[in-house]
C-alpha cells in the first residue's frame, strides 16, 4: 500500500454573538479543541497543518492562533455570522478546497456536525464523528465510543480526505495567544455563496432544563429520586427540595443531572420537580457527560444510573443507606447522612 502524504486542517468558527461591536473575536471553545487535536497530530506525523476560521470577523480571531505556526485562513463576513447551512457548507467547502488537505479535523459542536458530512460528500471523502481521540503508532487512528459509551472503536482509513468530527469535552481548549498577532498572516478565501433562502432572525433554546444542563461545569449534581420520597418524619418535601436543589445550582454552576426514576415520575402524576426532565436523565438509557467531578443525592447508585457516570473522575454520594450501590464502590466518598439538612448547610456555606 503506498503511504499516504498527509495534511491536516483544522475548520474552526468564530463564537456566537463574540465580535459585537464590545467583544473581541474569539474561538469557540469546542473549536479550541479542535486545534489542540489538530496541533498535535501535525507535530506527531511531522506533517503541515492549516487552521480555517469562519465567523464575521474570523481573520481577527484567526490572528489569535498565529503560535501554532500553521497556515491560517478565514472566511469573514456578515454572510458567516450566524450558522446556517448553505453558508457554513460552502465557507468549508472553500477552505478544504484551498487547502486540500488528507484530514479535516472539526469540532462535533452544532455549527459544523450539520454541515460537516455534506462537505465531506462534496469533496469525494468520507467522514467519521463522535471521535474522542486521534492516536496510532504510525499512521492515524481514531477512537469513538458505542452502544451508550460501552464500545470504544479504533478507527483507521486508507480512504482521504478523512473529516474527524471531535466530541467537545475530550481535548483541553487550545491557549490562545491573547489578543490578536496583528503581523500574523491571514489568508482570506473567497466565498461563492448559493442564493440564501435561510436567514437566521435569532435563537430559541429550551427553557429551564436547558439552564441546568451546563456542559462546561466543573461539578455534575444528580438529584435521585430520593428527593420526593416520603422522609423520615413520614412527609414528602418536595417543595423544600427545589430551593434547596436550585439555591446549590445558582451558587456552585454545577450542571444538573438525574436519575430516570426522578424524571419518570413526571407521567406518574407524582409530585415532581418542575425543573427536570428527561434530558437531565444521566445512565444506560440517558446521557453520559464530562465532568471533572460528581456529587449524587438521593439516588440509590443502581448499574444502569452509574454507566453514565462513566467519564467523571471524582464521585461522591450523598444518601441514607449506607448499602446503596454508591457505598459498593462506585464512589469515591459516601455520606451516609440525610440529603436535606447537607444541602441547606452546604448552600450556606456558599452564599
Ligand atoms: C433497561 C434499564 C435502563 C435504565 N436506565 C437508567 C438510566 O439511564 N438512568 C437511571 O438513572 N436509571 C436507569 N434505570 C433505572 C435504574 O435501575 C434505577 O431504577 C434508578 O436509577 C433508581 O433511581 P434512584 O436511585 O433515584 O431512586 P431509588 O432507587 O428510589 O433511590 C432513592 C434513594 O434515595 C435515598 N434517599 C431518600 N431520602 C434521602 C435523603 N433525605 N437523603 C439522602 N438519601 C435519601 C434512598 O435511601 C434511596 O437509596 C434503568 C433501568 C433499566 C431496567
Amino acid at each position: 500500500m503506498e503511504s499516504i502524504q498527509e495534511s491536516i486542517l483544522v475548520l474552526t468558527h468564530v463564537e456566537a454573538g463574540g465580535t459585537d461591536s464590545l467583544a473581541k473575536p474569539s474561538l469557540a471553545k469546542s473549536s479550541l479543541e479542535a486545534v489542540t487535536a489538530g496541533v498535535s497530530l501535525a507535530a506527531r506525523l511531522d506533517v503541515p497543518l492549516s487552521i480555517g476560521v469562519i465567523g464575521r470577523d474570523a481573520i481577527a480571531a484567526a490572528r489569535t492562533l498565529a503560535q501554532t505556526g500553521a497556515r491560517l485562513l478565514a472566511v469573514s463576513g456578515e454572510d458567516f455570522a450566524q450558522a446556517r447551512y448553505s453558508s457554513d457548507a460552502a465557507a468549508c467547502e472553500a477552505l478544504c478546497r484551498a487547502s486540500q488537505p488528507s484530514i479535516v479535523i472539526a469540532p462535533d459542536g452544532m455549527r459544523f456536525a450539520r454541515v460537516a458530512a455534506g462537505v465531506a460528500f462534496r469533496l469525494g471523502g468520507v467522514i467519521d464523528t463522535h471521535i474522542t481521540a486521534i492516536d496510532g503508532n504510525e499512521g492515524i487512528e481514531a477512537s469513538r465510543w458505542f452502544y451508550r459509551q460501552r464500545l470504544e472503536a479504533v478507527i483507521s482509513r486508507d480512504a482521504r480526505p478523512w473529516f474527524l468530527l471531535i466530541d467537545p469535552g475530550t481535548h483541553l481548549a487550545y491557549d490562545c495567544t491573547p489578543g490578536e498577532a496583528a503581523s500574523a498572516e491571514v489568508a482570506q478565501i473567497a466565498v461563492e455563496l448559493p442564493r440564501q433562502r435561510t436567514t437566521v432572525t435569532g435563537v430559541r433554546s429550551p427553557a429551564l432544563s436547558g439552564e441546568t444542563i451546563r456542559p462546561d461545569a466543573k461539578l455534575l449534581f444528580v438529584a435521585g429520586a430520593g428527593w420526593t420520597k416520603k422522609q423520615p418524619d413520614g412527609q414528602v418535601h418536595t417543595s423544600d427540595a427545589a430551593p434547596l436543589i436550585l439555591n446549590f445550582l445558582k451558587a456552585s454552576g454545577a450542571s444538573l443531572g438525574s436519575s430516570k426514576s426522578l424524571v419518570d415520575q413526571t407521567g406518574d402524576n407524582q409530585q415532581v420537580l418542575p425543573f427536570l426532565t428527561h434530558m437531565n436523565q444521566i445512565g444506560q438509557t440517558g446521557a453520559t457527560p464530562r465532568h471533572r467531578k460528581g456529587l449524587s443525592t438521593c439516588c440509590y447508585g443502581e448499574e444502569p444510573h452509574v454507566v453514565g457516570w462513566r467519564f467523571i473522575s471524582e464521585r461522591r454520594a450523598i444518601s441514607l443507606d449506607p448499602n446503596c450501590g454508591w457505598a459498593r464502590g462506585k464512589a469515591d466518598v459516601v455520606y451516609v447522612a440525610d440529603a436535606f439538612q447537607v444541602m441547606a448547610e452546604l448552600n450556606k456555606l456558599l452564599n
